[in-house]
């Protein structure tokens, strides 16, 4: 059994790859770059994983040879490639929204044009931005909710033309499957995750500055002791080992076909970052942001009960979420 991963460099994907691995899938994934192909080589050293060089997936046809070489193979696709916020990059509409479009197009018109009755199950990693309403703060998001999000909106700021991005591509996704129903047969299901937190998965990868969900916690430790942090910021996690069982999850699970699936283990502020951080590694305090006691958990703005009762998985919790990422950074830094 074979699965394509495209963005197999990132953060979650070496994730997936490594649970999919252990379980003794062959895994194909897809970078642009035979510099990230020889060191994830390298670092798996596992002779079931292999890769492609997809260089431009804003081309319509960037998949195409990748799908055409292993159309007899490939049984699985988790597509995850997309651009996540980069403050330096201002081209919000070539950059973000029709990159993370065209990347999803060009994936799911090569399974039809090349593997159209052979692949069973396309997962694609969207976000909680795909579902949160950007326009009101105190609405309920829930999967059946759409973040309204216009086009022109997106194209305002980085941040929000990664909204934008990852609204429009997985709207594309249910598009395509809408037009194309009676020419492709795989289930589909979007994994639609919060922040996700924890260790990079090779430590040789954790430098000053991490991922930018990582770097939520890890920025905390760079803080001075007199930095004041926010409390009342409402932000949510959720652990990367049960982002890359969702995925899998996902992947195999036939009943899971046509879900969209709100990853989030709770809330949290800033400063709860700083309590964990100073309560599971006291050699750390008072040279980062004091813990304040008794700080209020910020309110709850999702609500994923019904991923919840369809996966099952039992939430990582807070405190490991922080210690895995603060732990593999002080241990580089010699502060353990
Ligand atoms: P990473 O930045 O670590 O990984 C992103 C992946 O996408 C990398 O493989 C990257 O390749 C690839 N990519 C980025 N830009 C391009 C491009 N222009 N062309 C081709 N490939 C590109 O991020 P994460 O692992 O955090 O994110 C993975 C997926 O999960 C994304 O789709 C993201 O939107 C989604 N997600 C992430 C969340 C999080 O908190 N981390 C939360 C919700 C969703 P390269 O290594 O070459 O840069």
């Amino acid at each position: 059994m074979a699965v394509l991963v495209t963005g197999a460099s990132g953060f979650i994907a070496l994730h997936v790859i490594n649970l999919l691995l252990s379980q003794n899938y062959k895994v194909i994934g897809t970078v642009r770059s035979q510099d990230k192909v020889d060191k994830i080589i390298k670092q798996f050293n596992n002779p079931n994983l292999s890769f492609e060089l997809v260089t431009d997936i804003t081309k319509l046809d960037a998949f195409d040879e990748t799908l055409k070489k292993h159309s007899n193979e490939i049984d699985y696709v988790i597509h995850m490639a997309s651009p996540l916020p980069d403050e330096g990059n201002t081209d919000f509409e070539n950059h973000y929204l029709l990159l993370a479009v065209n990347g999803t197009k060009s994936v799911l018109s090569a399974i039809k044009k090349f593997a159209p009755k052979s692949v069973k199950h396309v997962v694609m990693t969207s976000s909680i931005v795909a579902m949160l309403n950007v326009n009101d703060d105190s609405a309920i998001t829930t999967e059946k909710d759409w973040n309204p999000i216009t086009w022109e909106q997106a194209k305002t700021s980085s941040f929000l033309c990664y909204f934008g991005s990852k609204t429009y591509s997985e709207k594309a996704a249910w598009d395509f499957l809408k037009e194309n129903k009676d020419e492709v047969d795989f289930k589909f299901t979007t994994v639609n995750p919060v922040m996700v937190f924890g260790r990079q998965m090779f430590d040789e990868d954790v430098k000053d500055t991490l991922n930018v969900s990582c770097e939520y916690v890890n920025k905390i430790l760079y803080l001075p002791p007199t930095e004041k942090l926010s409390q009342d910021y409402a932000m949510s996690y959720v652990h990367v080992d049960d982002v890359a069982l969702a995925h899998v999850m996902a992947m195999r699970e036939d009943r899971l076909d046509g879900e969209r699936l709100l990853l989030s283990a709770g809330t949290y502020s800033d400063q709860l970052v700083a309590n964990s951080i100073n309560k599971q590694f006291p050699q750390v305090k008072g040279t980062i942001p004091a813990a304040i006691e008794n700080c209020d958990k910020p309110t709850i703005r999702y609500d994923s009960t019904a991923t919840q009762k369809q996966l099952g998985i039992e939430w990582k919790s807070f405190d490991v979420a922080v210690y895995d990422i603060a732990h593999q950074a002080l241990k580089r830094l010699g502060k353990l």
